[in-house]
């Protein structure tokens, strides 16, 4: 395209910007088969969404669908989308395929939640145009960000929401590939591997544990003393046969440490050594993963995950626990401002990606057809906005509890999240205030992955005042 050709490619763009579309009713009502999908694909297990009797006795007092679910009520299933000349974001999206311009990933959503949606809501969309930015040199390719506005109403005509959503559009095969950027650091030699255990007849049974997915603690068949490292004879009652116990996986941190310097190109950096305290009783040298350095701490609860740094080697590592989801809901009292949230690991397998893809009716291929995906320029199928959303839901009210209300949830995206990876989420309370008498509290979150932030964002809840019941 020359300059002229590409102002007015822009120009044309831009004149869809401030129309409104024709409003559009969702093809289902809001219903408890796709909440509970939903809930399923995002192990959220907020009663609130699922459990009549405790929804009725809840501040709700009847089911309510998750608040990140407002846009999933209007999207349109495995059906392709028609082109249709009356709607202004139809026309940018058209305009952009036909420049090219056809890979999209979402970048930004920020909804607004004004009443938290029932089963039996009939719900419509009314999306207009709000920006095209300039052509961009994105890492994934050359590319315009198409931003957008929808108001949702239900069958009374109510608002229910609103929400700002942004994509990018972009020409595959434009972007900088990983080839590249390996190039440029000069890191194509192989890499070393990492250096192998010293196994003895007495510490086999713990390596071939490891094998087999297990990991095991030396115990004492006369006594059943466990011991950690495996010892020749029980200090305690002086006998010789050793057996071992399986180990359930969960323990604590007792103590780390984070090496920095010399660094070895054997092992992945951030590198943090742990001595991890087993339920059982015994403590462990091993490595603290799926977590930013800076926030391992002491006491921290752990949990087992098995890790192959190469094919011949299974290591057995911790990373932090999904914390525990509160039963009753925080008063608006009992938060401060800088309080952190409990990091939280979501392990990024093609199952969680797909189902919440499938729960969120977005067939985009580039979210279930790995073939499909990788023909579009991309590594591995990627995790969906509203999957981040709903994960973000889940992880916030876990914290606060059943009954905190979600007043609105604004997301960007970063690095994408591919199977094989662990997305950690972690958060933090940036703000409280009052108004008309409800407790407004805002926490800044961040997800991140082997890559970098994969989602970034804040959320304003609602929560109850002290002696308030809920
Ligand atoms: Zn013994």
């Amino acid at each position: 395209m020359t300059e002229a050709d590409s102002a007015a490619f822009l120009d044309e763009l831009r004149s869809h910007i401030g129309r409104a579309g024709k409003p559009e009713t969702a093809r289902d009502r809001v219903n408890q088969p796709m909440i509970r999908h939903w809930c399923d694909a995002m192990t959220d297990h907020n009663p609130v969404y699922t459990d009549e009797e405790f929804a009725v006795r809840s501040v709700h007092g009847r089911i309510v669908a998750p608040p990140s679910m407002l846009n999933v009520w209007t999207m349109r299933g495995n059906i392709p989308r028609r082109f249709d000349p009356d709607a202004p974001s139809s026309l940018a999206l058209a305009a952009l395929d036909g420049a090219g311009y056809t890979s999209v990933v979402a970048t930004n959503s920020e909804h607004e939640y004004l009443r938290y949606l029932r089963p039996g809501d009939e719900i419509s969309e009314v999306q207009s145009v709000t920006d095209v930015s300039d052509e961009k040199h994105t890492a994934l390719g050359l590319g315009h960000f198409l931003s957008t506005a929808t108001e949702y109403s239900n069958q009374e005509g109510e608002v229910v929401g609103r929400m700002n959503f942004r994509i990018l559009k972009f020409k595959p095969g434009t972007g900088r590939t990983d080839s590249a950027e390996n190039e440029e650091n000069g890191e194509d030699e192989p890499r070393p591997l990492r250096p192998r255990p010293g196994i003895s007849r007495d510490t086999e049974f713990f390596w071939s544990g490891l094998e087999a997915g297990e990991l095991r603690i030396q115990q004492c068949t006369g006594c059943g003393r466990l011991y950690h490292p495996p010892m020749v004879r029980c200090t305690d009652c002086g006998g010789y046969e050793m057996g071992y116990q399986v180990a359930s996986g969960k323990g604590t941190i007792y103590s780390f440490v984070e090496p920095c310097y010399p660094k070895l190109r054997s092992f992945d950096y951030p590198y943090v050594v742990g001595l991890v305290e087993l339920e059982e009783g015994t403590r462990l040298v091993t490595n603290i993963v799926d977590i930013d350095p800076d926030k391992v701490a002491v006491g921290m609860p752990v949990e087992l995950v098995m890790r192959k740094p190469d094919p011949d080697l299974t290591l057995p590592v911790f990373r932090p626990q999904r914390p525990q989801r509160r039963e009753t809901t925080l008063c608006f009292d009992e938060i401060e401002v800088g309080e952190e949230l409990a990091p939280c690991p979501v392990p990024i397998t093609a199952t969680l990606i797909v189902a919440g893809a499938i729960a969120s009716r977005d067939y985009q291929d580039v979210h279930h057809d790995r073939d499909l995906a990788i023909e579009r320029g991309s590594p591995d199928i990627f995790m969906n906005i509203l999957t981040t959303s709903g994960l973000c839901g889940r992880y916030i009210n876990d914290w606060a509890g059943p009954e905190a209300l979600m007043r609105n949830l604004k997301i960007r995206l970063g690095a994408p999240n591919y199977p094989h990876d662990t997305m950690t989420m972690s958060a933090s309370v940036v703000a409280k205030t009052e108004e008309s008498g409800k407790g407004l509290v805002e926490v800044a979150i961040r997800g991140y992955n082997r890559s970098g932030d994969h989602v970034t964002g804040t959320t304003v809840l609602e929560l109850p005042m002290e002696g308030e019941s809920r």
